[in-house]
């Protein structure tokens, strides 16, 4: 009943509801889907639209290195937006991402897809942007393998939620792809011309995620030390959103690898309204490995005593924290049981510092009260 009540709304509705807004929607990896009730808690509190979100490496139909299918997750969510009656929340679907674009990994795709659809997701993130053309002779020519594999599913997943509104993010440059001089960004041409060409094909996403700097996860300085820092390109992120907006183009930007930027940063200088959603992930398996340490230190010295074990061979010259850091994710499947079995003492304390976190992210990212702007969206639609 209140599951019902309290279920997931489509993405399109958030992000079209905050748009104009000095506003940057969080979308939270819960890959440990313990945070998910104390983040829900705080969105219901502050009046704020959240995403819930896991990735298909993280969430496929085995489970992922969460060892949560997306019916699996989506029941998790679904159960904790209910016990906060929580009601301004999309279920989203990050990085589907397609690596080849060949038939069978296409056709293996849409599986997934229908998955979700089945377990109630409402956005989705088409991720197809390892595809790219390097002998193409114009920016389209480029883009055309992305273009092609993001066309392909997005009218896929148009036509399975048979009329039913939907969130879309799609991507362009690859967040964290590097050269020979660092990391590849993106240029406003590129963004521009990718959306024009999904607008050609009757698509259009709410949100493009781009290469602006950012890498997923943590960053490390030399010694294998967490870093912590600004590392998008503000003016060049500024510079893509003007050039959307310059051709008409109805899209924002999807901030990805949020965590490690601190939020007093993000809250003076994040070009909110030109970045609309803002993915913070490995920050969340943070708050449950760092409440582990004391609440469970048998069960977090057994995880480190696995992760290190089963990761050091492939990891030679790096500090046990870094490798520790790195892969303590897939710890995740591994102790599934026990991760999901901690006392009560255990379970409250992750839920409170999910709860506090997340009121210093929605602060940070200007989002009080931007449930109220999706509830009126909803109603004048
Ligand atoms: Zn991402």
């Amino acid at each position: 009943m209140k599951e019902q009540e309290y279920g997931p709304i489509p993405g399109s509705a958030i992000l079209h509801g905050v748009s104009g807004q000095k506003t940057i929607v969080m979308a939270a990896n819960a890959r440990i889907a313990t945070v998910a009730q104390g983040i829900f808690k705080a969105a219901k509190d502050t009046g704020s639209a959240v995403f819930l979100e896991l990735a298909r490496s993280e969430s496929d139909l085995k489970g992922g290195y969460t060892g949560l299918t997306p019916q699996a997750f989506s029941d998790r969510m679904r159960k904790a937006a209910g016990e906060v009656q929580c009601d301004v929340w999309a279920l989203h679907a990050d990085h589907i991402t397609v690596k080849t674009g060949s038939p069978s990994e296409i056709d293996q795709t849409k599986q997934l897809i229908d998955a979700q659809i089945q377990a109630g997701y409402t956005s989705f993130a088409i991720d197809a942007s390892h595809l790219f053309d390097f002998e193409g002779k114009t920016v389209r020519e480029e883009l055309e393998p992305n273009i092609r594999a993001t066309t392909e599913l997005a009218l896929f997943i148009k036509n399975r939620m048979k009329g039913k509104d939907f969130g879309l993010e799609v991507e362009v440059g690859e967040i964290g792809r590097k050269d020979g001089h660092g990391l590849i960004l993106t240029k406003p041409e590129e963004a521009v011309e990718f959306i024009r060409a999904l607008n050609e094909h009757e698509i259009y996403p709410q949100v493009l995620a781009i290469a602006n700097g950012s890498t997923h996860g943590h960053t490390y300085d030399e010694n294998g030390n967490v870093v912590e820092q600004l590392s998008i390109d503000i003016p060049q992120t500024r510079a893509i959103a003007q050039a959307l907006r310059d051709n008409n183009l109805h899209v924002g930007i999807a901030q990805h690898g949020i965590t490690g930027t601190p939020r007093d940063l993000i809250n003076l200088h994040f070009p909110k309204g030109d970045i609309i959603k803002g993915n913070v992930g490995t920050f969340w398996q943070d708050v449950v490995f760092t409440t582990l340490k004391v609440y469970e230190p048998a069960l977090y010295k057994e995880i480190q005593d696995w992760t290190l074990a089963t990761y050091r061979a492939a990891n030679p010259g790096k500090k046990d924290s870094q490798i520790f850091d790195g892969n303590c994710k897939f710890a995740i499947k591994e102790f599934f049981k026990d991760l999901y079995a901690v006392s009560e003492d255990t379970e409250k304390a992750i839920q409170a510092m999910a709860y506090a976190e997340s009121l210093v992210f929605f602060r940070a990212f200007g989002s009080y009260g931007s449930a109220s702007r999706v509830r009126n969206y909803l109603k004048n639609k």
